[in-house]
Parts: structure tokens; C-alpha cells; sequence
């Protein structure tokens, strides 16, 4: 297979057929690059994620679940942002020219960005250790884009989802064991919360993805909204698969697993009535589990009251620094 043939591919499987609305390109894949239209009335937000085997996914992840996760992860930060996917490039590096596990990646990739309205709008191929990275470009109405430095004293802390899922997967994978179908996918799988980023537009003052864990990413709204929060992470909805676990061993993967793909956001307190209609619309269940104080510093209680202390992951005394 050339070079040309694997792109050609790769456009055939993932594009939609029809393509079209706002992320139609005016020039794109076989040109020396991509010419995309801006509508007037919107700014353009852009983010960069590279998946390296054997670092971010075990090497034993099949061909499918790749190529949707790797585009996944890219839109749940244009999620995160409130943003509307439009287009994407895609740098892959391969070690050799696989037809079987390129068509079966076309696909994961393909049912993603065409269930989200993307268009791959170019990239590179190379060959070497198995990378791809991705950048993502979405849509915004101007001055609607949601960023993490807005939370304000007296604000509610509200997580979509269930946390946990992906890390407890992630770990028994690792060991040798078997997720069950619901946790692997969560790892696997994850589905950008895309129509959620939309609806908190105007209702959210800060909103970012969990990516790293909670605290990690909580900690990155309190630093840039130079904040603090008092948070109860027994509020949390727990899975199935977690409610068998030791309450340790689930908070500590609640809290600090990664990989989840959920959003955490902050809104005024006034207004905590509209997510009931906005879990509704986006089918998906949306928990407050703290509130955002002045104090500058996290403390995490749980049910019970007492403070609860996450192993590891350098977290200094909650004061929403990272210390790895
Ligand atoms: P150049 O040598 O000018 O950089 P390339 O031969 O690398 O061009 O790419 C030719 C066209 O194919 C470009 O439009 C580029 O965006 C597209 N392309 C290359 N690799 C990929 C890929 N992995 N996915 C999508 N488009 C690709
Ligand atoms: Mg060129």
C-alpha cells in the first residue's frame, strides 16, 4: 500500500459521505493544505493530542477503539470549551502499512467524526513507532467560549457522569484481568460530552475536562479562577463495577483515576434548577459535589465528614497545586 493509497483510505472511511454544513472545507485532503471558511459570527477553538503506544493505551488495544479514542479525547476538550467540532488533521506514524488494522481505525475513527459532524481535513504519514496526534478545530459563537478561569466564590462544583470507570478498567487490564463490558468501554470508548459543553454556554463560569483525574483537573479551575472549593466525593454517582470495590480503592480512582472524559464545571448557585433540564436533554446524569469558596485551597470530605486524603499523584495538601 503507498502512501497515497493509505490517505485515500483513510478520506473513503472516515469523511462523511455527504460532508457539508459549516465544516465543509473549500480545499481539503490533496492540496498542500487545508482552506477552511469561518461564518463571521464565530471564533475558532483549536487543541492538540498525541496517543504514543505502550504510553497513552496498552499495546494490546485493538485498531477501533484507537482510532475513535484518539479523536475522542481531541473533541472532549472542544467539548470542555462549549465549542462545535468542525475540523481535524490527523499526524499518523505507523510502523508498517497494515491494511487490516488501518481499515478497522478508519473505522473507529470514521463512526466518531461522522456521529459529531467532524471532517478530517488533513494530516502527515509517516512511518515509525505507532503515534497518532491529533489536532481538532471547533466552532464557537464570539465570546460564548467557556475557559477554566471564571469560577467565582459562592459558585456550585457539578461533574457529568461517573468518574472512576476507565481507571479501574485501565487497572485490571493491566494486571492480566477482564474488565467488565461497561468499564472497558468507558476506557476504551469514552464519548465526548459535546452537547453538553454547548449547553452550558451562558450558564457555566468555568468548565474543563477530566482528563487527569479530578482533583488534577478541578485543581487547574481553582488555580486559573485563583480559587478555592469544599467538595463531598461520596456525592459522586458510583457504577456498577466500583460499587463492589473497598470505599478506598473507589474514591481513589474516583478522584484521581484520569481517562474519564467528563466534564467539571462551575455555575452560580441561582441557578442550579437548570440541570435537571440540561441532564435531561443530554442524557446524562449531572452531580454538584462541592461549592467554589476564596479560601485558594481543595478539601475533599466524605459522607461521613472526615477529610479524605488521595494516595500518590503529588497532590499538595489540596491546594489545587501539582507537585509531580
Ligand atoms: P506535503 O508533502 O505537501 O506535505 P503530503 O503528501 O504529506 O503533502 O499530503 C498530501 C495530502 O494528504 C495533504 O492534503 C495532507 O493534508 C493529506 N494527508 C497526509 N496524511 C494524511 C493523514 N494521515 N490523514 C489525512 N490527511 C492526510
Ligand atoms: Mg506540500
Amino acid at each position: 500500500m503507498s502512501e497515497f493509497d493509505l490517505i485515500r483510505r483513510l478520506h473513503e472511511r472516515i469523511n462523511a459521505v455527504s460532508g457539508g454544513g459549516a465544516s465543509a472545507c473549500v480545499v481539503g485532503i490533496g492540496d498542500d493544505g487545508a482552506v477552511l471558511d469561518i461564518p463571521q459570527d464565530r471564533q475558532v477553538v483549536v487543541t492538540t493530542d498525541t496517543l504514543v503506544g505502550g504510553v497513552h493505551f496498552l499495546k494490546t488495544t485493538d485498531a477501533q477503539s484507537l482510532g475513535h479514542k484518539a479523536l475522542a479525547v481531541n473533541l472532549s476538550d472542544l467539548a470542555s470549551m462549549g465549542a462545535q467540532p468542525a475540523w481535524f488533521f490527523l499526524a499518523l506514524t505507523l510502523p508498517a502499512p497494515d491494511f487490516a488494522w488501518l481499515e478497522s481505525f478508519a473505522q473507529g475513527m470514521g463512526g466518531l467524526a461522522r456521529s459529531t459532524g467532524v471532517v478530517l481535513a488533513g494530516g502527515d504519514t509517516t512511518s515509525g513507532p505507532l503515534s497518532i496526534t491529533i489536532t481538532a478545530m471547533g466552532l464557537v459563537e464570539s465570546g460564548m467560549v467557556l475557559t477554566r478561569d471564571g469560577a467565582r466564590d459562592g459558585d456550585l462544583v457539578v461533574v457529568s457522569g461517573q468518574l472512576g470507570d476507565a481507571a479501574h478498567a485501565l487497572e485490571l487490564l493491566t494486571a492480566g484481568g477482564n474488565p467488565d463490558p461497561e468499564s472497558r468501554a468507558a476506557l476504551e470508548r469514552p464519548e465526548p460530552r459535546l452537547q453538553l459543553g454547548r449547553q452550558l454556554q451562558g450558564l457555566a463560569t468555568s468548565c474543563i475536562d477530566i482528563s487527569d483525574g479530578l482533583l488534577a483537573d478541578l485543581g487547574h479551575i481553582l488555580e486559573a479562577s485563583a480559587v478555592g472549593a469544599a467538595i463531598d466525593i461520596d456525592l459522586l454517582p458510583v457504577s456498577a463495577s466500583l460499587g463492589g470495590l473497598p470505599g478506598a480503592q473507589r474514591r481513589q480512582l474516583q478522584t484521581c483515576g484520569g481517562d474519564d472524559y467528563e466534564l467539571c464545571f462551575t455555575i452560580p448557585a441561582s441557578r442550579r434548577q437548570e440541570l435537571d433540564r440540561i441532564a435531561e436533554k443530554c442524557a446524562c446524569p449531572l452531580t454538584v459535589i462541592g461549592k467554589i469558596n476564596a479560601s485558594g485551597e481543595l478539601v475533599c470530605t466524605m459522607a461521613d465528614g472526615q477529610v479524605f486524603m488521595p494516595q500518590g499523584h503529588g497532590y499538595d495538601h489540596f491546594s489545587g497545586n501539582i507537585t509531580q
